[in-house]
């Protein structure tokens, strides 16, 4: 990427240029968009803080896809940053119907630059597969796109701060059907704290969105605990009767 560009992102999401102004991981997050009701999030996606003068930024809401996975590989809107090898963008298609959204990368995604590889990856395609979905009909994104140290989970500042980045890709994708993988990914989008067991298997909406919502087990929970496979297949199921998708599969 040429500097220009480099600096056009840059600015755009609101990182320093200049030695006079404070270094971003002193600054404080976007803020966060879940409704002070805790039900949802606004559903307006956090714009980039505007630059002064006469070359104003673009703002994240306005990014296309080469814009937003060049302002996330240049991103150091939070402290993740310091750490990754990879930032881990997604996959997919970008008109896919199910849009797959995950918690933050692990050893082997921040190795990869790819969401869900390793054991929970294998098994969340078989859980696509399952009902008739290949991982490449499908677009997968994380709430974050750093991976935390020693895979704690993510700070409410760290999901701020890489918010804007998850609103743009549902909003480029416009999927039928959001599903949400595991507690954090449930919690962040859908704006609670219920577990996760009380989050899944029921639709849920987000004001401003048209397409239903639906929370299930993560991969990695469901090969340490296999007896849930069943709530997970129901979930599926639930998924897939929203969107009218016959599937070829069978349970998990
Ligand atoms: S986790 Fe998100 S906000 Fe934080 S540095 Fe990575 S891309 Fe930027």
């Amino acid at each position: 990427m040429d500097e220009s560009r480099r600096r056009h992102y840059l600015q755009a999401l609101g990182v320093d240029l200049w030695q006079t102004r404070p270094p971003v991981s002193a600054r404080p997050p976007e803020p966060a968009t879940v409704a002070a009701d805790g039900g949802a999030r606004s559903p307006e996606p956090v714009a980039a803080s505007p630059v002064a003068g006469a070359d104003a930024p673009t703002p994240v809401e306005d990014f296309d896809w080469d814009d937003l996975a060049a302002a996330v590989a240049a991103c150091q809107r939070c402290g993740l940053h310091q750490g990754r090898q990879r930032t881990v963008f997604g996959c997919g298609r970008h008109d896919a119907d199910w849009m797959i959204v995950g918690e933050a990368p692990g050893a082997e995604e921040d190795r990869q630059g790819e969401p869900f590889v390793g054991a929970a990856g294998k098994l969340l395609d078989a859980m696509l597969r399952a009902v008739g979905l290949a991982r490449d009909q499908v677009f997968i994104a994380n709430t974050l796109k750093c991976r935390p140290p020693g895979n704690r989970d993510p700070r409410a500042d760290e999901l701020a701060a890489c918010r804007p980045y998850l609103e743009r890709q549902i909003a480029l994708v416009r999927p039928r059907l959001l599903l949400l993988v595991g507690r954090v990914a449930a919690q962040a989008v859908l704006g609670s704290d219920e577990p996760i067991g009380r989050l899944r298997g029921r639709v849920h909406q987000l004001p401003g969105y048209g397409f239903p919502v639906v929370a299930t087990y993560h991969p990695a929970y469901l090969l340490r605990s296999p007896e849930q496979k069943r709530r997970a297949w129901q979930d599926l199921l639930l998924a897939r009767s929203l969107t009218g998708d016959d599937g070829h599969g069978g349970p998990l």
